[in-house]
């Protein structure tokens, strides 16, 4: 099969949404599942639809469009603050939008006017992580201006932290927001049905017993997706970690020395001398780069060593392991790296457990030797990838 390609099991996916939806239930949580290190496919939303989780969230709104297109029918959430231009397509294929500000809540209420439809709205708080969010004594007065809106359906509030400063959800943080639903529904008169306590990030909040108050969902993506609690960067026990593989291939396998030789531009002599000689190593290269990837967010299997990588290059130190040209070697890609390679158009997605497709015969498929189907479907236009950070 073609490499770079990400082989993705929607059976873990599906397996990790179910176990987080258990997990939560007896906490009064339900799961938003969020779909946009994925490129929305829809595909793996529908193994968290089918998994139980009471909605998708993503932060495009071509994601969003994509899932509806194929057929996707759990409500949508538009989980960053929407853009004006961007107003007339957020009220036609989401349900609800996370929002922060008065003036482009004014133009999805206009732009739900026009299409004859309601849009729900979600007010987000700022708890101290410093990303988006209302001051939270401002909350209160801006909700009230929300339910002016004759074509805005105020849905709740929330908050996300652990995002830009790192910021934990804790007992004070989530109490406040709990505080602050109270608040609105008193102010206003008007019962609050979401209270969206967080991201992955709530997850050692809520495990470890805390008092959930009035938060009533989270909006889940790393830990369906990759098992993994992303604030302490562990393993979540009983969840599947392996659900996406990269898989590269060799394109050169040789002796070489380990330190380079010549002059070298660009570094000073103390910094060269710290190259250090590790004497002669089997050097592979493998063709997968920063335009498939985050390399510095890849794991490699036991005994290889990443050295470096360029925009195509994967240069890799094989030890004792024999990786002679077209070997491929495979890796976990953290959440950085899954976003990069699911978007990265030259990067082949490989399903396999499809269960009962989400939409039976939308896309045909070659069943290959190992069980994963390679959907034919058309490539994405290439799109930058330069720049692309962690998301979260
Ligand atoms: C990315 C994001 C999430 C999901 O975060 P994970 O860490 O992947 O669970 C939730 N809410 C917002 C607003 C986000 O941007």
């Amino acid at each position: 099969m073609t490499a770079p390609r990400l082989e993705i099991d929607l059976e873990k996916i599906q397996h990790n949404a179910r176990v987080l939806v258990q997990r939560l239930a007896p906490h009064g949580v339900s799961v938003t599942g969020v779909t946009k290190a994925c490129l929305g496919s829809p595909e793996i939303a529908g193994a968290m639809v089918r998994a139980g989780v009471q909605g998708i969230g993503d932060s495009r709104i071509e994601n969003i469009e994509a899932m509806r297109r194929a057929g996707i029918q759990a409500p949508m959430t538009l989980i960053r603050s929407p853009m004006p231009s961007q107003t007339d397509r957020i009220v036609a294929a989401a349900d609800i939008s996370l929002n922060t500000e008065v003036d482009v809540i004014a133009m999805l209420d206009t732009a739900a006017r026009r299409a004859g439809t309601t849009h729900g709205v979600v007010l987000m708080v700022e708890l101290g992580d410093l990303r988006e969010g209302i001051m939270p004594s401002d909350v209160v007065a801006i909700a009230q201006k929300v339910l002016c809106f004759p074509n805005i359906v105020l849905k709740g509030i929330g908050t996300n932290l652990a995002c830009r400063s790192g910021v934990s959800p804790d007992a004070e943080n989530m109490a406040e927001l709990s505080v602050l639903a109270e608040s609105v529904e008193s102010a206003t008169g008007v019962p609050l049905d979401i209270i969206s306590g967080g991201n992955s990030a709530n997850l050692s909040w809520i495990f470890g017993g805390a008092d959930t108050g009035r938060i009533n969902e989270l909006r889940l993506g790393e830990s369906i997706l990759l098992g993994c609690e992303p604030l302490i960067g562990e393993p979540i026990d009983g969840l599947f970690s392996d659900a996406f593989t990269l898989v590269a291939e060799v394109v050169e396998s040789k002796i070489k020395p380990s330190k380079p030789w010549g002059e070298i531009a660009g570094f000073t002599t103390e910094v060269q001398a710290q190259f250090g000689d590790r004497g002669q190593i089997t050097q592979s290269i493998l063709a997968i780069g920063h335009q498939d990837t985050y390399p510095d967010g890849l794991s490699a299997p036991p005994g290889i060593a990443i050295l470096d990588a360029t925009s195509d290059h994967l240069v890799i130190d094989s030890g004792d392991i024999h990786t002679p040209v077209g070997a491929e070697i495979r890796f976990q890609p953290n959440y950085a790296a899954l976003v990069r390679s699911m978007t990265s158009p030259f990067v082949t997605k490989a399903m396999k457990g499809q269960g009962e497709s989400v939409v039976p015969g939308k896309i045909s498929q070659i069943e290959a030797p190992n069980g994963f189907i390679t959907p034919i479907v058309p490539q994405p236009a290439p799109r930058s990838a330069i720049g692309l950070s962690a998301p979260g």
